[in-house]
């Protein structure tokens, strides 16, 4: 499990996310409400746990705004403030869960398990890889179109992260065996996938292995 936690109480969050990676969860977090917002949007998190109180924007700010754009990741908020207003507005806002602080990190475990075994919330649509998404149905990477080669490319890839991928794979599998002698086809899309990985600016890469093929990697892996 993956989740976002947007927390800007540094001594909560570092025993919080301690607490979780124990669990076998990862934890990616962000200090502000800005930051929160730009990773929330992704289609990576099995859920998110937020804090209302925070600077730049508040975790209410960023609940509507996700719920505004049908990002449906499940949300926990969590508050100081216990009054049954702000629990009854974070669940009218579209929040799943609400924990008022102090909570014990057990109890949000536990919350966070319960959250994302409910079904019908996960979109197994999408495949996440390090900082990147790619959407199946919409051929998009990161919300960025791909051609139809692109896409099966990527999804190849990015189904087997960190596995190389042989040239000659990739051309039948996307291609078609007529296409055995035109191996320069797979260089070329792999070199448009390359600028388009540039463009949403992310750790993840297509490395070349010499002589094998190439496989997707995060840089902080590699
Ligand atoms: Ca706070």
């Amino acid at each position: 499990m993956r989740i976002l936690y947007v927390e800007d109480e540094k001594y909560l969050a570092d025993a919080v996310i301690h607490v979780l990676n124990k669990s076998g969860i990862s934890v990616d977090h962000a200090a502000d409400g800005e930051e929160g917002l730009n990773l929330a949007v992704k289609p990576i998190y099995d859920a998110i746990v937020l804090d209302i109180m925070l600077p730049k924007l508040s975790g209410w700010d960023i609940l509507r705004d996700l719920r505004e754009r049908k990002i449906k990741t499940p949300i926990i908020m969590l508050s100081a403030l216990s009054q049954t207003e702000d629990k009854v507005k974070g669940l009218n806002y579209g929040a799943d869960d609400y924990l008022a602080k102090p909570f014990k990190t057990s109890e949000l475990v536990a919350r966070l398990r319960a959250l994302v075994r409910r079904p019908a919330l996960q979109d197994d649509k999408v495949i996440s890889f390090g900082d990147i998404y790619y959407d199946i149905k919409n051929r998009t990477l990161c919300d960025l179109p791909l051609s139809e080669k692109e896409a099966e490319i990527v999804e190849t890839l990015i189904k087997n992260p960190e596995q190389v991928q042989s040239k000659e794979y990739l051309l039948t599998h996307v291609w078609g065996s007529d296409a055995v002698d035109e191996d320069n086809y797979v260089e070329v899309y792999i070199s448009n996938l390359r600028k388009k990985l540039e463009k949403v600016s992310t750790n993840v890469k297509i490395k070349t292995i010499r002589g094998l093929g190439y496989k997707l990697c995060s840089k902080s892996l590699s």
